[in-house]
């Protein structure tokens, strides 16, 4: 028998008709002669409301608790999934992730999974059971609860898929991956495939669909994962290592991310010591600093800019004010209302005119940018909220998106 993992998200069972009707989807993966392991988030937005709850108690709460309490939600889904399962006559067996031998490692609730203890799925599978895993979750090698990271479920599917050596499909609200987000520019095309590679980058550069960690899992394991809707049976998008069509198009999707916010420090006397310190600190309280340039000296000092993302901004804040007792002169300038705006494909590689092209894009259509960076394959560009729409329509025009 074929092994299959698919994963639900929460939206995909917000409510008891809907996860009845997962239910229903499972089973018939399951008559399709399959074995069939589930993996599923928490109810709805369950698990921004433990956040708040928990914020309400204390703005203080010590991270192993807080995995003891974020786990809960996705263990409500198991039961629950379960239950519905076996209501319609089919066998099926919840287990937490702990129960489910996912060992972790880490700080709590940002988690990586190490190993899966997997001969206990394979032995439920083998029984002919339908087994349903709740994600995100993990036991330390201490005994504790752990969490993976908001988002982390999908990490979960992937890791058990690569454990069984099996496909792994992410049920979802969108319908598969598009070039670009269709609530940004509406002809935006659904893709059959998409490279490991390429997903990597649109999803870490802002791209919502899927979490970047379990493409990477998927890509190191070779799992194949299919992205559909959880509602429709309608054909959604192939992330896996697939044959390039002859013509196939060099830019493969544009990425947007509308959380950023650009710190430029400017007045900083220039000395490596003065650059180095704020880059260390910064490393230091664990921001992830993106696009950075410095500009030439005048009169012996320089800018220097950064974006960060929102998460990070009071840590960003943080060190400013204690830089700025160090080095007194300096001028701050937060810009907000930005938006990064990434343009990304596996055959840019080879063809250098490609970034002439987008450059040419934006000036035909007077949109200025603040900041750019490229990597093999995918540039950046940071600009205003209100030039995105129309930058993102420009160059998905130019590129056939
Ligand atoms: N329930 C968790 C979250 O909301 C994990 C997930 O949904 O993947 O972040
Ligand atoms: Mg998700």
């Amino acid at each position: 028998m074929t092994a299959i993992v698919q994963k639900y998200g929460g939206s995909s069972l917000a409510s008891v008709e809907k996860i009845k009707s997962v239910a229903k989807r499972v089973i018939n993966e399951k008559e399709k002669g399959n074995d069939v392991v589930v993996v599923v988030s928490a109810m709805g937005k369950t698990t921004d409301y433990l956040v708040n709850l928990s914020k309400e108690i204390s703005h203080n709460t010590n991270k192993r608790d807080m995995d003891v309490l974020l786990s809960t939600g996705e263990q409500i889904s198991i039961a629950l999934l379960s239950m519905a399962i076996n209501d319609l006559g089919y066998d099926a067996i919840s287990f937490t992730g702990f129960q489910a031998g996912i060992k972790t490692d880490g700080v709590h609730t940002k988690n990586k999974i190490v190993d899966i203890e997997i001969e206990k799925i394979k032995e439920y599978l083998k029984e002919g059971k339908i087994v349903v895993v709740a994600g995100f979750q993990g036991i330390n090698n201490k005994g504790d609860i752990t969490t993976l990271g908001r988002g982390g479920s999908d990490t979960t599917a992937v890791a058990i898929a690569a454990k069984l050596g099996c496909e792994c499909n992410i049920y979802t609200d969108v319908d598969g991956i598009y070039s670009v987000d269709p609530r940004v520019y509406f002809r935006a095309k659904k893709l059959k495939n998409i490279s490991y590679q390429e997903m990597i980058a649109m999803s870490s550069l802002g791209a919502g669909v899927m979490e970047t960690r379990a493409v990477e899992i998927g890509y190191k394991y070779n799992v194949p994962i299919y992205v559909a809707s959880s509602s429709e049976y309608i054909t959604g998008t192939y992330i896996k290592e697939y044959e390039k069509e002859m013509e196939e198009q060099v830019i493969k999707g544009i990425a947007i991310d509308d959380n950023i916010y650009m710190i430029t420090i400017g007045k900083v006397l220039l000395n490596s010591n003065n650059i180095a310190r704020i880059i260390e600190r910064l490393g230091e309280e664990n921001v992830n600093i993106d696009m950075i340039s410095q500009s030439s000296p005048q009169n012996g000092y320089v800018n220097l800019s950064f974006t960060v993302c929102k998460d990070d901004l009071n840590s960003v804040c943080k060190v400013i004010d204690e830089i700025k007792l160090e080095i007194e002169e300096m001028i701050i300038d937060i810009k907000s209302n930005l938006s990064k705006v990434s343009v990304v494909g596996l055959g840019m590689m080879n063809q250098s005119d490609m970034i002439g092209k987008m450059f040419r894009v934006l000036s035909n259509n007077n949109i200025e940018f603040k900041q750019f960076t490229t990597s093999e394959i995918s540039v950046s560009y940071t600009l205003d909220d209100k030039d995105k729409e129309v930058a993102v329509a420009a160059l998905a025009r130019e590129f056939n998106l």
